[in-house]
């Protein structure tokens, strides 16, 4: 069982543990959680609520292959009981990061569990 939470990117924020899901910055299998640009601009923008990008982006997360997420689970349990996924966002905020943990323990729940402190959560 993977522990899930989240945090804001900051200097200091390194290690394994700490897993970046933005358009940005995500690298390797994390590259699979991020958001479309299309999506991330979109909703900046104000072209796309909350509801429309959180429609996009679980339409983005039912697209990746069982295998992919097993593997993810497997590949961060071997370095940290815990995953942090990072974003730009500050913590109350809404994020993504938010609507993929929940996705993932919806999902998932042998999985995945949610360890978010409530005042992480959006206010
Ligand atoms: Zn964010």
């Amino acid at each position: 069982m993977l522990s899930l939470t989240r945090t804001y990117l900051r200097p200091g924020i390194r290690g394994k543990e700490y897993v970046n899901v933005t358009a940005k910055l995500a690298t390797g299998l994390a590259e699979m959680f991020a958001p479309s640009w299309d999506l991330v601009m979109s909703h900046k923008q104000g072209r796309l609520t909350n509801a429309g990008y959180t429609e996009g982006y679980h339409t983005l997360l039912e697209s990746i292959p069982l295998g992919q997420i097993l593997h993810f689970q497997e590949a961060q349990l071997a370095v940290s009981p815990t995953c942090v996924f990072t974003c730009f966002c500050p913590d109350g905020a809404w994020c993504h990061t938010h609507l993929l943990i929940d996705w993932l323990v919806e999902n998932h729940p042998l999985l995945f569990a949610d360890v978010r402190q409530p005042w992480l959560k959006p206010q």
